[in-house]
């Protein structure tokens, strides 16, 4: 079978980068093209230069259109403006996109569902296996505790980071949410400051750190009567993310379409 031929979108950030790495190791993926935002100071750059590899001919670009014709995926780890402008060409040219980029909207996911039907997307705020089996064992655990038990997610990232709580935060909260049979968004506290009143029966707490270079640190707390029980994960290197959209990215080349979850990749289904 040919090369999977890629294009890492945000090729110039630090997963973008990372991606260019990853690709260059592995076999059966090809770096075809690189996306940065229009008017970025490295369009024209190398994108092997940038990864910190020799050069590799592929030179950043702002036109998904024209890089889109040469290839079979793309890796799109930005901002949510420009992963959803990506959606619409990925669709039409029949691409495999691969999302990482976090802090989607309500909005912003009804349009990555509107495609689906022609599209293949593999969407995740967390492409590692470790948070994905984490995810399962907290819905099980959630499944076996009672209200009783409080449910609390931190996390902390480096200090770079523009959203929060983080999107590996949700998932760790959509799983809690699946396991106790309630829908987050009416059982979740984002935030206390000040005269809060006392916590509310059944909500899903998330509290978020940032500081220093913390790749992603995430644990969900069952805090219940004289007893807590902590499920926690320490992402140490970005690497990990981008292997795992690598995977994702080979493993969606040919499915029929629809939107996927890193839990379809893994295999970690129900
Ligand atoms: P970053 O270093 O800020 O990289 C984002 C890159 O996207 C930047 O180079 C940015 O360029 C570029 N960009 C902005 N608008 C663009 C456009 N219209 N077209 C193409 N590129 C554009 O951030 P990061 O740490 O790599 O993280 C990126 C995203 O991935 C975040 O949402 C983060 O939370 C998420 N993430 C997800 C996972 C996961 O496993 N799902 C893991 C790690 C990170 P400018 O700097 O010029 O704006």
């Amino acid at each position: 079978m040919a090369d999977m031929r890629l294009i890492v979108a945000g090729a110039g950030g630090r997963m973008g980068r990372t991606l260019t790495r990853v690709i260059s190791e592995t076999p059966g993926a090809v770096l075809t093209g690189a996306l940065e935002a229009p008017g970025s100071a490295l369009l024209g750059k190398d994108a092997g230069v940038l990864a910190g590899l020799p050069e590799n001919g592929v030179k950043l670009s702002a036109d998904l259109w024209s890089l889109s014709a040469n290839a079979d995926g793309i890796l799109d780890f930005t901002v949510p403006g420009a992963t959803i402008a990506n959606v619409a060409i990925a669709a039409q040219r029949g691409l495999v996109h691969v999302i990482g980029t976090t802090g989607l909207s309500a909005s912003d996911d009804a349009v990555i569902k509107s495609v689906t039907g022609r599209a293949t997307v593999v969407k995740s705020g967390n492409m590692s296996l470790g948070v994905n089996l984490l995810a399962a064992l907290v819905k099980r655990v959630a499944q076996s505790l009672d209200e009783n038990f409080d449910i609390e997610i931190l996390e902390m990232h480096h200090k770079a980071k523009i959203d929060a709580p983080s999107g590996t935060a949700f998932l760790l909260g959509e799983a809690a949410a699946a396991g106790r049979g309630v829908d987050l968004h009416t059982h979740s506290a984002r935030g206390r400051d000040g005269l809060t009143g006392a916590r509310r029966p059944g909500d899903i707490g998330f509290a978020s750190l940032r500081g220093g270079t913390v790749t992603g640190d995430h644990s969900v707390i069952f805090a219940g009567p004289f007893e807590r029980i902590t499920l926690s994960h320490h992402a140490e290197d970005r690497m990990l993310f981008a292997h795992g959209a690598l995977k994702a990215a080979m493993w969606a080349h040919g499915k029929k379409p629809g939107l996927y979850s890193m839990a379809d990749v893994l295999g970690l289904g129900d």
